[in-house]
């Protein structure tokens, strides 16, 4: 018998056993601005363009357990995403691509995914609690944040010169007295 079709799965606390055994899908497209630490990982700049979307989707899997055990619990998650990064060579931003395309393998609780993860090579995670997809596919999309963002080609030349706004700003600040020079005569 095939279990009642469910029109209705909530992202934020999924029952990931009874999606799977539903073959369920999920699937959205979500402001990045409800990713907070991948925001906190953007490039930010006055009068930047809005912060793109994230396109993702979940579907849920029974299958055969190891050595005819019992059938396991498996999701795969996809996600899509592109989001400004800081140059590390100009400084400015850089558009980049995030992708994500993953199985994970749910066992029953975290101390289960803690014992067997050395011992297999899929990803393991915890049927309970209940994950929140969001923070899954956010710490997926953070693995997939370039370690040195680059442009291929900088749209600015970077080359430091007399031009630079930063240069002979020394000569135009008054000078200052050496706070230790004055400490120095108040202690006479
Ligand atoms: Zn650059």
């Amino acid at each position: 018998m095939k279990p009642t079709p469910k029109t209705s799965w909530n992202p934020e606390r999924l029952d990931v056993r009874a999606f799977a055994q539903a073959g369920a899908d999920l699937h959205a497209d979500d402001p990045l601005t409800r990713f907070e630490r991948l925001v906190a990982e953007a490039h930010a700049e006055d009068g930047q363009p809005a912060l793109g979307s994230v396109t993702w989707q979940a579907r849920g899997e029974m299958r055969a357990g190891a050595s005819g055990g019992a059938p396991a619990v498996w999701l795969h998650l996809q996600a899509d995403a592109s989001i400004p990064l800081t140059c590390q060579r100009c400084l400015g931003p850089v558009d980049t691509p995030l992708k994500v395309d993953r199985w994970f393998r749910f066992v029953n609780d975290e101390a289960t995914a803690a014992a067997e993860d050395d011992d297999c090579e899929e990803d393991l995670l915890a049927l309970e609690p209940r994950p929140r997809l969001h923070d899954v596919l956010e710490d997926e999309l953070l693995m997939e944040l370039p370690l040195v963002p680059l442009h291929d080609t900088c749209p600015v030349p970077v080359v430091m010169q007399a031009s630079d706004p930063m240069v002979g700003l020394e000569d135009k600040e008054p000078q200052r007295k050496n706070p230790f020079a004055e400490l120095a005569k108040l202690k006479k």
